[in-house]
């Protein structure tokens, strides 16, 4: 074979020449008889299909020829190709009916060197510094945002990582967030801090140890909801917390409900009254700490204000996962006992209350660059169009939060894609599925390829330019297809 036999795939800057019966350097199309395909199907959501109940192929052996009608399938961009090099209209743009309305869905495999990963992870425990650097096989991925309520969150990928820095560092990056993106484990190791694993929907693994559970909220919020618990059947309780350790004889809920002060003293900053920070420093022991000893925290009692011997104390984390019992001896030492069976209960509402602690991963992405040209002759218009709410974002089928602002910044929840929708290139860039959905009159204002929209009928029959190819998943569960007007 000569390099005359190969065909050129041109749906991305690396412009593989490929040769018959082989894939591109992406995998994702192949030369099949002198023509480019598309290596995987086109996915088509259908309402009508009970969850698990996947028909492969779609087209040809299965498909009745029904004649589909409002919004009972969707045909998502998974599979479908791309608009790249961006002069030619997206590869399906698809009209329906809805409800009597005219509506059409323009659908693309859109490339983005700009986009990312927001990860929330369900966790009390410190996993490093906020700003630290994220890696992935030792190269920099990203780096340790804001921690929030109950979770601390991470950002990974961005420009910056994928063609900022070195080859490999650009390979790393994309590779890592095509996996988190496909709801596969991936470990990550951040400076100064921990070694975890996330995957979309599972719980974190934090040094080699499975999260259970997530906070019920932090100790003063503790202390808040179970205080009426406590009363009459402890003397003290302390909800240990890296970010606000609950006292619930200082506490405003302990005071209204007319608890005695029991002359307990916290080591760390008095925010306000039965609220401390800083009591130890972030870790993995109690509640975010890096105690395993909760009595560390405490000074001396004050006889002169209400210790006494015999007073009880209950400490507890905020997860209800650790907890100590103690009582005050002669010389007001707190020593530890078994916890009463009457307090039992309190601490099992505590790890009721508290849920399941998971990893969650959002894509963002930038789709406001020329695959807009594959919707209209005039980008500018679909920004606008998205911006006035005209236009709908979905990726795979799953609705896409659209960033307030210039240009169109999207985020979804990768566990509601089709399982394996993302993709890559080596420039390096994640390929991820994006489907506008507007009125017809709508699609027609802004300048759209009104010449190249077809009926779902077609393309069903037929294919596209890359194949036809094509299966059916059911939809998400609980989620309708969208559609503009839809919240
Ligand atoms: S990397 Fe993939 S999409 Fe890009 S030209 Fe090669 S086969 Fe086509």
């Amino acid at each position: 074979m000569n390099d005359t036999d190969k065909v050129r795939c041109d749906a991305c800057p690396v412009m593989c020449y490929i040769a018959e019966g082989q894939a591109g350097a992406c995998d994702r199309y192949a030369n099949e008889k002198g023509r480019i395909i598309r290596c995987d199907p086109l996915t088509i959501l259908d309402h009508t299909l009970a969850a698990g109940g996947e028909v492969v192929p779609f087209l040809k052996s299965d498909w009745d020829g029904r004649v589909f009608k409002g919004n009972e399938v969707f045909v998502t961009a998974v599979g479908a190709g791309t608009t790249y090099p961006d002069y030619k209209p997206a590869p399906f743009i698809v009209s329906r009916e809805i409800d009597g309305t005219d509506f059409v869905t323009v659908v693309s495999e859109a490339i983005f060197s700009y986009c990312g990963t927001k990860i929330k992870i369900d966790t009390d425990r410190h996993l490093g510094p906020e700003t630290a650097t994220v890696r992935h096989e030792g190269e920099a991925v990203g780096h340790v945002t804001t921690g929030e309520y109950g979770s601390q969150m991470l950002s990974l990928g961005g420009v910056d990582h994928l063609t900022g820095g070195s080859k490999k560092e650009g390979r790393v990056t994309c590779n890592a967030l095509m996996q988190l993106c496909n709801k596969r484990a991936v470990e990550l190791t951040i400076d100064g801090g921990s070694r975890i694993v996330v995957e979309a929907g599972k719980a974190p693994v934090i040094d080699g140890k499975l999260e259970r559970r997530m906070r019920v909220g932090c100790g003063s919020a503790t202390i808040g909801m179970f205080a009426s618990q406590w009363k009459g059947l402890v003397d003290e309780v302390v909800v240990v917390d890296d970010h606000i350790t609950g006292v619930v004889s200082e506490h405003q809920a302990g005071k209204v409900l007319d608890w005695q002060p029991s002359g307990i003293k916290i080591k760390g900053r008095r925010s306000t009254p039965g609220r401390y920070f800083q009591v130890a420093k972030p870790g993995l022991g109690w509640g975010g700490t890096d105690i395993e000893d909760p009595l560390v925290i405490l000074d001396l009692w004050n006889g002169k204000k209400g210790a006494k011997p015999g007073l009880t104390m209950l400490m507890v984390s905020t997860t209800g996962e650790q907890y100590g019992y103690y009582v005050l001896d002669k010389a007001l030492v707190p020593r530890r006992q078994d916890l009463p069976v009457e307090l039992k209960p309190t601490v099992e509402l505590i790890a009721e209350n508290s849920e399941p602690a998971l990893c969650t991963v959002l894509f963002i992405g930038g789709a406001g660059g020329s695959l807009r040209s594959g919707v209209t002759k005039n980008p500018v218009k679909l920004t606008r169009s998205v911006q006035q709410l005209h236009t709908r974002i979905s990726c795979g089928g799953a609705p896409a939060y659209v960033w307030p602002g210039g240009g169109i910044t999207i985020m979804t929840d990768v566990t509601e894609v089709p399982d394996n929708s993302f993709g890559s290139v080596p420039t390096p860039a994640i390929v991820a599925p994006i489907e506008f959905t507007l009125r017809r009159d709508n699609y027609r204002a802004l300048g759209g390829h009104d010449d190249a929209v077809r009926v779902l009928a077609d393309i069903l029959g037929s294919g596209g330019e890359y194949g036809d190819y094509m299966r059916a998943l059911h939809r998400p569960a609980g989620k309708d297809f969208p559609h503009p007007g839809q919240d």
